[in-house]
């Protein structure tokens, strides 16, 4: 494993290297601007203390110590030591308190912080400091031995679990200190760990240390200052633990951040009734209403809200329970939210009844809320357009294009009694799966090309990867806040969470709902509504987005829309940032419509070849491929001119008078052919020709490298006949459809050409046949001739090229393949390892553009293609061009259009205006 390299931008100095930055008590020293130094936590943490904000004084451990720490085998920096005494004693001057004092012990949090937020990856360890004799200042001090021992408890449980590796690998294992507590629990006849009184608690401190001494051989450090290292290198040492390592993967966060440690005065939700912690947002994550959401747990202490053993109560409730602290609390809702103009999410404490901040953070949030939130805060002169528009990332809205339950559907499961339980709506949008429970078993049935549902008690870390292979997600416990919503929602997935009504027994896989008689088992299908939170036994047909149904299908009046409304006012504002027009990829006039419904400007790629797939296309393509003589092959071409003729009319009927490019054929032509024999013989007795002839034919066509084969241009100049009864379509068409009074430009372009004679022989017919076209026709119309560039070859002599060609397209997929020399379809084995764990290219080069090397190539190509034609026009009509890290690359270029496919139109065109934004 690659360890984190020293960072080139910031150097670590030298000399009176500093590694610590305090916060709150009095003096700050970082802010939140310092995250890449301080992470997220400790930077945000210095923020609030900045801000007036009630925070308890603590300080960071800089993320430049983690990397020292990896890249000299895991030791510390020196001065280190020396500045966290120092910063503790600060800590202990403010509060007037002393870490490891029997009378009044300083406790603190250790906890971890990377740059981006990694939710739950490393583990957090509270009230560190305690041992059998500050256990004593604790009680005497608060005159509360049940919370001291309470606290207590659950120290020596963290540090054991975290710092000592007794954590169990998986949640399926058990958690030896909770079956402890659990026995405990019995023992004592109670329910619930609030009901264990001091001395069931003290026994249970005694028994975890046993515990520790007999797995671990060790003693349980008694020693505060060894407490606090062992709890420092736990964080570091987490930062490459399989988990965060799966996790930075899956979110493209680079080994190099490394984390930053913070080390906080504790403050305690579990001192009683009068106590209580909680986590918040300022809007609503899931719908982005302007309302605070939040949940809460009185008598509780750090992770009990989000770790979904008990259940919390909302927010609006804590108005009843401690007025003075909500109102304290909606005040700092609105200073945050007025501060960082964003929606925030926020985590707090209640001691006795006074209120401490111990977190906040850009929220995460839905695509929906993500919108909503960023429309309304320009409208209520929070931020301007031009922020809204980097609110947005291009890929939410593929989330709103997704479809849902169709209503009519739900009434008739809600009818048949298969609605069977709700839960809270954590993740909006529909799924339909296959019940699976544990990761592993949803990635293995999603590889195997099944939709899963991940239906679990409570996620946690170690689930990510089933999460990300699962159509939806579904627990029993936790709440809006719990793992499990937020994860849902950053990746986009649909989730329904905390659905009590779920009894789930993961030995004999399978569970059952309350007041139901079915048993659900692994591989049955549920479906979920991450929009209403709805359970349903089976499968639900979905049906269209608001969006889809508005623009595609006009099935839906947009008054009546609001998501679509939404939508609209920002695309609004991202057509008039854009510079880079956006096209699609489409050869059928229903894909056009689409294209254009979601704003395609024209087509930038129709792959003449697909049509030959369509009915009654096949036969002639075939004889076409078969025909022994050219004189044979005119006949077969001849029954093809009138149905190509016939698909371009209704292309351009369609795209009214936006620009089509038209690709001529470009595939090799054994792909039109059967290889089986059965298949063949069939050929043979439709075509009325010997099966011999066919078989010898596709032997013939047989090549070693098909994608460097007879391809691309390369058959229009061998067979000009071909290229001659497709240009004779296209203009055919254009004059068919400009005699109706609608506008038309083709663009013909011609593919894989990495010589300027290639393309001279192929516009040559082009240009002639136009010619013929107008003078038969007596018809008048515009039309270009272009060229792909997709060989390096092409991008090289790009200037030559560019006498003749009047435009040229990227042809990013082939031109990745050509210039990484790496076929895309045998790519599998090795290009996912090369990012994953080799990390050679930051990113799958098939997804977004490889800058240094093709980007590199495309430059050239467009220096020198506008160095001999001004004004020729550029676009790119690969895969990549519906990719938002390449769309930008395409504006900084220079390009005229991407083009990508229909549904990624909307995508491309939000890419284009933070494109432009961002240069
Ligand atoms: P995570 O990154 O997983 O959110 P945190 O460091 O925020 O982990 O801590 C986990 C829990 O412990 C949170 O609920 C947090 O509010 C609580 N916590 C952390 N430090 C303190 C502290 N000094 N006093 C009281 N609670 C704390
Ligand atoms: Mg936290
Ligand atoms: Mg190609």
């Amino acid at each position: 494993m690659a360890r984190p390299q020293a960072k080139a931008a910031r150097p670590v100095p030298r000399r009176a290297a500093r590694w610590i930055y305090a916060f709150g008590g009095g003096r700050t020293d970082g802010r939140a601007k310092m995250k890449d130094l301080l992470g997220g936590k400790g930077a945000n943490l210095a923020e609030m203390s900045r801000l007036g904000l009630p925070v308890p004084p603590g300080f960071t451990i800089s993320t430049d110590v983690c990397t020292h720490y990896y890249a000299h085998g895991r030791s510390y920096p020196q001065g280190l030591r020396a500045q966290v005494s120092e910063a503790l004693r600060r800590i202990e001057k403010a509060l007037g308190r002393r870490f490891g004092d029997p009378a009044r012990p300083l406790l603190v949090s250790v906890r971890s912080g990377a740059r981006a937020s990694m939710p739950g990856m490393m583990d957090t360890i509270l009230n560190l400091g305690l041992n059998d004799e500050t256990v004593q200042g604790l009680v005497r001090e608060s005159g509360n031995a049940r919370f001291a021992y309470d606290s207590y408890r659950r120290f020596v449980q963290m540090y054991g679990d975290v710092v000592l590796g007794l954590k169990p690998e998986t949640k399926d294992e058990e958690d030896p200190f909770e079956v402890a507590l659990q026995e405990k629990k019995r023992t004592r006849g109670v329910t619930l760990d609030t009901e264990l009184d001091a001395q069931a608690l003290h026994e249970l401190v005694e028994e975890f240390k046993a515990l520790i001494r007999m797995r671990r051989n060790v003693a349980f450090p008694e020693d505060p200052h060894e407490q606090l290292w062992g709890a420092i290198g736990a964080v570091f040492g987490s930062w490459m633990n399989p988990r965060a390592i799966t996790y930075r993967k899956l979110n493209g966060i680079p080994e190099t951040w490394g984390t930053a440690v913070n080390v906080q005065a504790m403050v305690f939700g579990n001192m009683g009734t009068d106590s209580g912690t909680g986590v918040a947002f300022t809007r609503d994550p899931a719908s982005g209403e302007n309302r605070f959401y939040g949940e809460f747990l009185m008598n509780a202490q750090g992770e009990d809200v989000v770790a979904g053993t008990r259940t919390p109560e909302p927010i609006a409730a804590l108005e009843e329970e401690n007025p003075s602290a909500y109102a304290e609390l909606v005040k700092i809702r609105r200073t945050l939210e007025q501060h960082y103009r964003d929606m925030m999410d926020i985590e707090f404490t209640i001691q006795q009844g006074a209120l401490y901040m111990l977190q906040c953070r850009v929220g995460k949030r839905t695509a929906f809320a993500a919108i909503r939130i960023a429309v309304d805060m320009v409208r209520e002169h929070v931020i301007g357009t031009d922020e809204a528009l980097r609110r947005v990332e291009p890929d939410q809205l593929n989330q709103l294009l997704r479809p849902i339950f169709d209503l009519g559907e739900t009434k008739k499961a809600f009818a048949e009694k298969r609605g069977v339980a709700r839960g809270l709506n954590a993740g909006p949008g529909a799924a339909t799966g296959r019940v699976v429970f544990n990761a592993e078993d949803a990635m293995a049935r999603a590889a195997a090309g099944d939709p899963v549902i991940l239906v679990r008690i409570e996620t946690s870390p170690e689930d990510i990867g089933g999460m990300n292979a699962a159509q939806g997600i579904l627990t029993a416990r936790g709440g809006m806040t719990s793992h499990a919503a937020l994860v849902a929602r950053q990746m986009g997935k649909v989730c329904v969470a905390g659905c009590e009504a779920l009894m789930i027994d993961y030995r004999a896989r399978e569970m059952r709902i309350r007041d139901r008689t079915e048993v659900v088992r692994e591989g049955d299908f549920i479906s979920i509504d991450g929009t209403t939170g709805d359970v349903y036994l089976g499968q639900i047909p979905t049906t269209p987005s608001e969006v889809v149904r508005v623009l595609v299908e006009r099935s839906l009046d947009p008054g009546k829309a609001p998501v679509y409304q939404l939508y609209a006012q920002l695309m609004k504002w991202a057509d008039k940032m854009r510079r880079l027009r956006v096209r699609a990829n489409a050869d059928q006039p229903d894909q056009c419509a689409n294209a254009v419904a979601f704003g395609a400007e024209g087509v930038g790629l129709c792959r003449t070849e697909h049509m030959f797939f369509g009915e009654g296309k096949i036969g002639p393509m075939r004889e076409t491929i078969l025909a022994a003589t050219v004189a044979e092959r005119r006949v077969a071409l001849a029954k093809l001119l009138p149905l190509q003729r016939a698909d371009f009319e209704g292309i351009f009927r369609v795209m009214g008078g936006r620009p089509v490019t038209i690709r001529t054929l470009d595939p090799p032509l054994h792909e039109f052919l059967p290889h089986d024999e059965a298949g063949q013989r069939e050929v043979a007795r439709e075509l009325g020709i010997p099966y011999e002839r066919v078989r010898e034919r596709v032997e013939s066509l047989h090549e070693f490298n098909p994608m460097l084969g007879f391809r691309g241009c390369r058959l229009g100049i061998v067979h000009p006949e071909i290229t001659e009864m497709q240009a004779r379509a296209v203009f055919e068409a254009a004059a068919n459809v400009r005699r109706d009074g609608i506008a038309v430009e083709p663009e013909v372009m011609i593919p894989l050409v990495g010589h300027v004679k290639e393309l001279v022989l192929q516009a040559d017919i082009v240009r002639r046949v136009a010619a013929e076209v107008m003078h038969e026709t007596g018809v008048r119309f515009r039309y270009l001739v272009g060229t792909m560039i997709e060989v390096p070859r092409g991008a090289l002599t790009a200037d030559q090229i560019a006498r003749v060609a009047e435009f040229f397209s990227f042809g990013t997929n082939d031109l990745t393949q050509t210039t990484l020399g790496v076929s895309r379809d045998d790519a599998g084995r090795f290009l996912v390892p090369y990012v994953t764990d080799f990390e050679i290219y930051d990113r799958d080069p098939f997804q977004t553009i490889d800058e240094p090397g093709v980007g590199a190539l495309m430059r050239i190509a467009c220096e020198k293609g506008r160095a001999t034609r001004p004004k020729m026009k550029l676009g790119i009509c690969g895969e990549h061009g519906g990719d938002p890290t390449s769309v930008e690359l395409c504006h900084q270029l220079g390009l005229d259009y991407v083009s990508c496919s229909p549904f990624r139109v909307p995508i491309a065109r939000l890419a284009a205006a933070r494109a432009a934004l961002r240069a």
